[in-house]
This record gives C-alpha cells, sequence and structure tokens, in this order.
C-alpha cells in the first residue's frame, strides 16, 4: 500500500490507552495529514461539486440509474478503487486517504450510502478475505464500478445478533454448488447490486461467508424500503431461492464467517467517524451563517449568548470526536509498519491491525454518531420553525443523522464491544487491566489525591483512575458474569469512551499548541474536560451504587469524588471566544487566533459574506465555468429605503444564455464584472423600507448570488404557507405566467382544437399542455426521450407525446394531428418549427415562445425554412414576452392556484443544492437534463 504520512511511530495495544500514558507527539491528528492527503480531500470536493450536488435531487428521488452514474463517474477518478490493490485495478491508497475522501462524501447520506456501501462493506470483503482468483475475478469490476457491490448481513429475525441467521447453505450432490436460502434485510444498494457479499449457515451451522452474484438463479430484490432519512440511497431486501453459489465463491473459511462479519464491521464503525464529521462540519456552517443572518429582538440571534453557546458546543464535540478517530487511524497505521513482514501483504496486516482496534473503532462510532445527532439537533433549533422545514438543509440532516446509531452495530451492541474487549484480553492476560484497577484502588485508600500542576492533564489521568477503580470494583462484585449486567456495561462503556475522547481531545489540542496554533481548539479541550469529568462521575456513581451498599458504597463514592474535583474555568466566557472565532471565520475551525474572538466587534466578525457569480466573459457557445468569475464580499448593511434578501432559491431560465450575449434583446445585456441576473426568491433578513418586514419572503430578480440588496422596486411578496417557495418560480413564477399568457392571449384555443407544444416536459411547455387540457383542446408535447413522453401523458394527461429524439417529427405529427394542428407553441425553434409548420391547419396560431435550438448558436439563428406555411393556411405567428403581462399576474395566479388545487395544474421542479455550481446546472437545460423548473437552492 501506499503509505503517504509520516505516521508517528509509537505502537501500543487496543485499549492499552486506559493504562498507558501518551505524548502529543506520540497521536495522529488531521493536522498531520500530507499535501497529497489534502488533494484527495480537494478532489472529492470538486467531483462533489461538478456530479455529485447537480444530481442530488434526482438521487433523492431514487431516479433510476443517477447514482449509479455518478458512482461509476467516480471511478474514473479512482475514487472507487482506493482500497483496492493496484494489481487488481485499484489505487492501493493507505488508511488516511481512505478516512479523508469518506469525510468529504460525508456531506450528503444518500449519495454517501451508495458509495460507502459499495467501496466499503461491499468491496473490502473481497479485499481482506479473498482468493486471488476472487480478487482477479472481481476487484477490477469492483473498481470501476461495472459491477455494483453490497454486503448481506442483516435478517429479519438476526439484526444485532447476526450469527443468528436463517440462510442456509447445503452442499449440492455434486459437490459444486452450495444451494442458499434465505432473506436478507436492509441491504444498501440491494436493489442495483450486482455482486453480494452474503452470509448464509454451512448445513444449518457453520457461518459462512459467500461471494453471490444478482446473476446467479434464484437472486432477487425487495422493493425500496420508506425510511426516515437518506431517501435516496438503495434499501431493499434481498430474497435467496435456491441460488447455485459455485464453491469457489465461499469467502474465508466454512464455520468463519464471523471473522469476516465483525471486520467488516470495525472498518465501517472507523469510517463512520469521519464520515460523519464531515456532515457535522457542514451543518455547523450552516449554522453559522444562518445565525449571523436571522435578526431578532433587533440583533443577530449570533450575538445572543445561548445561541453561541449552541455553536461552540457544537464546534467542541466535532473537535473530540475528530480527534478519537484520527488517533485511531493513526495507532493501526503504526501497528501496521510495526508488523510489516514478507508473509503478508498491506491488506491483511490492515485488517489484523484494525482487528487489535476494534474496542476504539466502536468508540469512533458511537462518540460520532451521538455527536452528529447532538449538532443537527441544535442545527434544527438554531433555526427555529424553519429548521422544521424541507426547505432548509437541517431538517433533511436531522433526518439523515439518526441512522448513524443503527449502522455498523447499534450503539448498544458497539458499547457491548467497548467494554467487553479490555475485560476479555484482561481475562487472557493480554492486558493488565485488573492490576492496573487494584493498584488504583489501593492509591486511594492510602491518600486523597494531590492537586497536579497541570490541571488539564490531571483530569486525563484521574478520569483514567475512575475508570480503571469503577471497573475495579464491578469485576469484584461481578466477575465472570459482569457481560450479563448490561446496564453496568453502558455506563463503563460510557466511561472508558470519555476517557478516549479527553485524552484524544487534549493531546491533539498540546501538539497544536506546540506547532504555534490551536486556539480554538485549546479552549475547546479546557470546556470539554470539566464537563467530561462530571459525565464521567455520574456514570461511576451509577455503576457503584449497584454493586456496593452502605459503608463501603460511601467510602467508593468518596474516592471517586476526589479524583473528579477540579478547579472549574469560566465556560461561558470560553464559549464566547470559540463562538466568535467560527462566526468569524464562519465555519469550522480549531486552530484560530486570539485576534479573531471579536464577537462585540463592530460590524467586524459579525459581516456576511455574499458569494456571487459574475459574469466574466461572452460565451461562444455553450457557456464554460471560466465565462464566470465566483468571488465573495461582505454585505453592506440596507440603506434608508432599501432591504437585504437572503435567496433561498434562484431560477434558472434558458433566457440567461441570451442576457450574457452582446446584443440587447427586450432587456439589456448584462455587462462584464456585473452579477449574473436571475430571478429568486428570498427571505428578508434586514429592511430599512417600510413595505417589506425582516422575516417575510419576497421574489424579484435577485441575481445569481447569496443576499441581494434592493430599493423593493419590481419585488413581490410571497407566502410559503399558500404554496412552497420553489413555486413561486416555476407556476406561480415566470415561466407558469408565460405558459398561461403565451398560450390564453396569444395562442387563443378553442374546445376541441388541436394543441401542440414542444419542450412539454420543460417549466412552460408541461403547464402549457395542462392549460390546453383544462381548455377541453386535444393535446400532443414534443419532448426529447420515453420518460419526458411518459411523465407529460401519464402524469399530466396530455393525449399523446412525441419523442423527438427517437421519431420522425414530421411523420408523427401527421399521425397524431391528422386535420392538422390548430395552435403551435414554439419552445425550442429550429427542425421542430419547420416539422410543425409543415402541418398546420387553416387559420392555425403559431406561438413564439423561444428557440432554446438555437441559443447556444455560434453563428446566426436559423430561422424557419417554410414560413410560407403560415400563407398558404391563413396562420399567424406571433411572439409572446411574459413581461407584457406583469400587471395582471395576480389574477393569472388566482386561476391556477384554483386548478391547482383541484389537482388539474401539476408542476414539477427540479432543484440542485448549491450556488456554487450555478456554471454547471445551468448548462442542464441545453443538454435536455433538467426535468421540470429548474433551479438553485441556495441554502
Ligand atoms: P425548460 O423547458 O424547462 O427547459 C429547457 C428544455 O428545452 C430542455 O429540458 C429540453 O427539453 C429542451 N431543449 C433543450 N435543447 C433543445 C434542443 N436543441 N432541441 C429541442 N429541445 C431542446 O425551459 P423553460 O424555462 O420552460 O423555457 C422553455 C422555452 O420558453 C425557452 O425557449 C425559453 O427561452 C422560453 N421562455 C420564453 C419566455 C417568454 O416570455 N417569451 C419566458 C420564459 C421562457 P427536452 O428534454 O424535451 O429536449
Amino acid at each position: 500500500m501506499t503509505t503517504l504520512t509520516d505516521i508517528p511511530r509509537k505502537t501500543t495495544k487496543g485499549t492499552a490507552f486506559l493504562i498507558e500514558e501518551s505524548a502529543p507527539q506520540d497521536i495522529f491528528t488531521p493536522e498531520d495529514l500530507s499535501e497529497e492527503h489534502l488533494a484527495i480531500g480537494h478532489m472529492v470536493d470538486e467531483f462533489w461539486a461538478n456530479e455529485v450536488e447537480p444530481n442530488l435531487p434526482a438521487i433523492r428521488e431514487k431516479k433510476p440509474g443517477v447514482a449509479l452514474g455518478v458512482l461509476r463517474k467516480s471511478a474514473e477518478l479512482g475514487l472507487t478503487g482506493m482500497a483496492i490493490p493496484e494489481e487488481y485495478g485499484g489505487m492501493a491508497m493507505d488508511l488516511p486517504s481512505l478516512m479523508v475522501a469518506s469525510e468529504h462524501m460525508g456531506r450528503d447520506g444518500s449519495y454517501g450510502g451508495w458509495h460507502s456501501a459499495h467501496t466499503g462493506i461491499g468491496t473490502l470483503p473481497i479485499v481482506y478475505f479473498g482468493t486471488e482468483q476472487q480478487k482477479r475475478k472481481y476487484l477490477p469490476k469492483l473498481a470501476t464500478v461495472e459491477m455494483l457491490a453490497a454486503y448481506a448481513l442483516t435478517e429479519p429475525l438476526a439484526g444485532s445478533d447476526a450469527l443468528a441467521a436463517r440462510t442456509r447453505a447445503d452442499l449440492s450432490p455434486d459437490g459444486k454448488h452450495y444451494m442458499l436460502n434465505g432473506q436478507k434485510m436492509w441491504i444498501t444498494n440491494g436493489g442495483a447490486a450486482d455482486l453480494f457479499t452474503v452470509f448464509a449457515k454451512v448445513g444449518g451451522e457453520k457461518f459462512t461467508a459467500f461471494l453471490v452474484e444478482r446473476s446467479f438463479p434464484g437472486v432477487s430484490s425487495g422493493a425500496e424500503e420508506h425510511k426516515m432519512g437518506i431517501t435516496g440511497s438503495s434499501t431493499t431486501a434481498v430474497y435467496l431461492d435456491n441460488v447455485p453459489v459455485p464453491v469457489e465463491n465461499v469467502l474465508g473459511e466454512i464455520g468463519r464467517g464471523h471473522v469476516i462479519a465483525f471486520n467488516i464491521l470495525n472498518i465501517g464503525r472507523l469510517k463512520l467517524g469521519p464520515g460523519v464529521s464531515g456532515a457535522a462540519k457542514n451543518v455547523l456552517t450552516i449554522c453559522l451563517k444562518y445565525a449571523k443572518q436571522r435578526k431578532a429582538f433587533g440583533s443577530a440571534i449570533a450575538e445572543f449568548g445561548a445561541i453561541q453557546h449552541k455553536l461552540a458546543e457544537m464546534a467542541i464535540r466535532i473537535f473530540v470526536a475528530e480527534s478519537m478517530a484520527w488517533r485511531v487511524v493513526g495507532l493501526i497505521e503504526n501497528l501496521m509498519s510495526a508488523a510489516a513482514t514478507e508473509s503478508e501483504d498491506g491488506s491483511t496486516r490492515e485488517r489484523k491491525a484494525i482487528e487489535e482496534f476494534a474496542a476504539e473503532c466502536s468508540m469512533v462510532k458511537v462518540y460520532a454518531a451521538e455527536m452528529l445527532d447532538y449538532v443537527v439537533d441544535e442545527g434544527v433549533q438554531i433555526h427555529g420553525g424553519y429548521g422544521y422545514h424541507q426547505d432548509y438543509a437541517v431538517e433533511r440532516y436531522y433526518r439523515d443523522a439518526r441512522i448513524n446509531r443503527l449502522f455498523e452495530g447499534t450503539s448498544e451492541i458497539n458499547r457491548l464491544v467497548i467494554t467487553g474487549q479490555p475485560l476479555k484480553r484482561a481475562a487472557r492476560g493480554l492486558l493488565p487491566l485488573f492490576e492496573a484497577a487494584r493498584a488504583v484502588l489501593q492509591e486511594a485508600e492510602a491518600q486523597p489525591t494531590k492537586a497536579a500542576c497541570d490541571a488539564e492533564l490531571s483530569l486525563v489521568q484521574n478520569a483514567k483512575k475512575i475508570a480503571l477503580l469503577t471497573l475495579g470494583i464491578a469485576h469484584q462484585k461481578h466477575g465472570a458474569q459482569l457481560e450479563q449486567q448490561q446496564e453496568i456495561i453502558m455506563n463503563l462503556s460510557d466511561i472508558i469512551m470519555e476517557v478516549f475522547a479527553m485524552e484524544s481531545g487534549l493531546l491533539r489540542s498540546r501538539k497544536l499548541t506546540a506547532a504555534g496554533g490551536g486556539v480554538n481548539a485549546a479552549d475547546a479541550c479546557a470546556v470539554y474536560l470539566r464537563d467530561a469529568i462530571a459525565r464521567v462521575e455520574l456514570s461511576s456513581r451509577t455503576v457503584l451504587s449497584a454493586c456496593a451498599q452502605g459503608d463501603e458504597l460511601r467510602r467508593n463514592l468518596f474516592r471517586v469524588r476526589g479524583y473528579a474535583n477540579h478547579d472549574p474555568v469560566n465556560a461561558i466566557a470560553l464559549r464566547r471566544q470559540i463562538a466568535g472565532r467560527l462566526l468569524a471565520n464562519e465555519r469550522y475551525t480549531v486552530c484560530g487566533t486570539r485576534s479573531e474572538d471579536g464577537i462585540s466587534h463592530e460590524g467586524g466578525s459579525l459581516a456576511l459574506t455574499n458569494h456571487k457569480f459574475l459574469l466574466a466573459a461572452r460565451p461562444v457557445g455553450m457557456p464554460k465555468r471560466s465565462d464566470w468569475t465566483y468571488t465573495e464580499e461582505p454585505v453592506a448593511e440596507p440603506k434608508e429605503g432599501e432591504l437585504l434578501v437572503q435567496l433561498l432559491y434562484i431560477s434558472l431560465d434558458p433566457a440567461m444564455r441570451g442576457w450574457i450575449n452582446e446584443t440587447r434583446s427586450y432587456m439589456p445585456p448584462v455587462g462584464i464584472g456585473e452579477v449574473m441576473r436571475a430571478l429568486g426568491v428570498g427571505i428578508v433578513t434586514a429592511s430599512r423600507n417600510p413595505r417589506f418586514a425582516v422575516g417575510g419572503h419576497v421574489s424579484g430578480s435577485f441575481g445569481v448570488q447569496e443576499y441581494a440588496l434592493t430599493d423593493g422596486r419590481g419585488i413581490t411578496k410571497v407566502d410559503p404557507r399558500i404554496a412552497p417557495l420553489p413555486k413561486y418560480l416555476s407556476v406561480f413564477g415566470m415561466t407558469g405566467m408565460t405558459a398561461y399568457f403565451g398560450l390564453l392571449d396569444t395562442g387563443q384555443p378553442k374546445p376541441g382544437e388541436m394543441v401542440v407544444v414542444s419542450a412539454a416536459a420543460g417549466a412552460v411547455g408541461a403547464v402549457v399542455g395542462q392549460i390546453a387540457k383544462i381548455k377541453n383542446c386535444h393535446v400532443v408535447g414534443i419532448a426529447g426521450g420515453a420518460e419526458k413522453c411518459r411523465y407529460i401523458v401519464q402524469e399530466l394527461g396530455f393525449d399523446a407525446a412525441i419523442d423527438y429524439k427517437s421519431e420522425d417529427v414530421r411523420q408523427s405529427l401527421r399521425k397524431h394531428c391528422p386535420n392538422g394542428i390548430d395552435v403551435y407553441f414554439d419552445n425550442v425553434g429550429g427542425a421542430i418549427l419547420d416539422a410543425a409548420l409543415a402541418q398546420l391547419r387553416l387559420g392555425a396560431r403559431i406561438v413564439i415562445c423561444g428557440a432554446i435550438s438555437q441559443y447556444n448558436n455560434t453563428g446566426p439563428i436559423v430561422g424557419p425554412s417554410n414560413y410560407l406555411s403560415l400563407l398558404t393556411n391563413r396562420a399567424t405567428m406571433k411572439g409572446t414576452l411574459v413581461l407584457d403581462y406583469v400587471d395582471r399576474y395576480a389574477q393569472a395566479g388566482t386561476e391556477m392556484a384554483a386548478w391547482m388545487a383541484a389537482g388539474k395544474l401539476k408542476s414539477r421542479e427540479d432543484i440542485v443544492e448549491g450556488l456554487a455550481t450555478f456554471p454547471e446546472t445551468l448548462l442542464k437545460l441545453f443538454k435536455s437534463e433538467n426535468s421540470g423548473k429548474l433551479m438553485l437552492k441556495v441554502v
């Protein structure tokens, strides 16, 4: 394996931290990541912005093939082969690289599910346990995602107790196959996977892993499950009905499937740490921005102590979770290098090293998952009512987060491992835990604790003593039966995990301080260690009270109290300082400087930042990213008469292509260096205009940016209680109005007439067709692709659809409009307009709404070649412009709202998250990739 990092070289054993001391330089921290690791992070970020983010809405809607398509693109960058050795087509990256990728992929649970199930639990069983033949056969296909992988362990009656599986494997009479029968549940990637690692009992007894291809007869998937969160990941049951699996597809040894199952879980538990930290950091960023812009009682809520407490505490817990996870990565890497021998390959050493630190992996999983739940919960709280609304990203993060406490073994199962592993090792003489516990008991009896000169180090040392003392007393009381006392085990695990958390945070902070930084980390530790020892004391008291009574109990509690005693710090002031630095940076930071403490500086750290796209060059043909400048600036305060709007959704329209040409159309062009013009809806965050109150929602032309200052002219109030905000950019917005007035005013359709519309599945076209149906016309839509044609006929009620990508449009128009077209609503121009002109009926009206097929021409626009058809049919061709109808929007809106309420009018929106994706997302319009009204979700 390629080792990119200079990992600190002290090796130790699993859970030995309880009885050993470590120095800051002994542990690995995120700050030790190499340039190469950071480059992997940047690559994933770029991939995310360009490929994942634009597809997230479709992935969340489970649109067939989208997630898999993105996953295959990630394979082109090597992201699916990182753990696969080079000889099998992979990149053979080291563990820190995998963890970096996992953190940067942690932004969305839906896509993250596809990616991590394939690259982790799907692929790793073969990497770690496959035979040479199995590796050669499957790993290259998994690296390229020619095959998608899944891991099938859980069963309806065997969840946490996986070894209770009922799926059977019986050797066929000819000895060539194992016949598998049973059912698996909650299988991530289950709906699309080509290769499953399936666990079954040979002869109903010997728990064994098998490599099962979907193409084997008798393999089938259930329907997609309806989950609380991560709705875009695929989760199904998998059925095995007499599936013949070749004997050479047994993975590992017969009867030793548990070794595979547990090892794969260990690495999954560790990877969950960075993945979850990635999500938590995103939530914190969202909350920092929100807290700065949201005003209450005349100030930004970021100025309130209660909010600063939450922001700081979120960062503190992220810091600690991150410190734990990377420390374990370092422990594993150290052990791997120390155990390097000729006879074992890198994968085997890695697996064994991870097994050694199984308890630490469980601690990472439990702590990180609970940290994320805290962060998302407070994230919703900071957003108030908005946090409970699907328009705000924290709502989704809240639902997505919950699975992490169930994934990779529930937190309860992992707590059993956290205490169970050191106890087992101690019982087998591999870890002198009981000796250390006895020493603490004797020390505690002999003398009270002395005040140490290093207060924070002594908090960690004393927490270890409480852990040993409590473990020792619980073990004295229950002996080998301790494992049966689950409440005690849960509390002991909390103590052990907290000790590891305290020490990891402190050592990392000290390492940062030694390198001349880490002010936020130091303040975080000062707060965290004191809170943590109080929690340790509480858990210890709970255990001790169950192990003794009377004087003995009082003596034990007195000892613990002695260890837990500490001098307090001003945690309120420290959290405020932490929050001040976070707000100044608008993101999670461990470094920080004392000069960034200025939460109370006038207009300083609380200044908002506005990200925006400026036009950098006039595009030739399709616009490129280099035609834009993505820049940021501080947000100015509104002057008298102005209001500040924070954009929530930005409309992306074909007309934008015309606005960036040199020539004036119905509007002057956007100038070079100007903010790109765009319609949007947002929330008023500050106002010195009496017409607009803070907290109200508005729509208008605000530009492609996060914040817009406006004097209120041309701005309309909108009400999210009447319709979701995106609808004010689609059916109740410019495109809906275009359809309404273009069809009814310009097209003048009469009942029974034949109406044809192009770009019929798009924002304007879909509404045109539905209104024509409401007016009792016969409606034919022209759209690109079978899915869009299905949508307009089956879901919108068009009479017929023509797929211009696979049909001859002229011929199909003749078929569907044998008596000719009365109204043709043209959105596309070019060859489709020619085809419609060729099929007109006497007195036909052609509505020229747009000509998207011509917008990116590098030469002049091509007009209709057969316009004389207008003459022969005494037809009219007339342009329509929505802006001419502004005064009548309200009237149209009322009528369309009634149609919607009656179920006669539907609209669908294609919402892409992230302002930064603007250049690529805009192109979806011209590549026929949008399904419905295209818009960006900004917050
Ligand atoms: P849209 O239809 O939601 O999206 C554009 C669609 O155009 C694409 O999804 C694609 O659909 C189709 N398309 C793209 N390139 C094409 C090509 N070369 N040939 C044929 N079809 C192509 O966009 P919209 O916002 O509703 O706009 C539709 C039209 O209305 C545009 O021409 C726009 O300029 C015009 N418009 C005019 C006014 C006005 O006041 N006059 C106002 C708004 C919009 P397929 O997948 O079906 O190919």
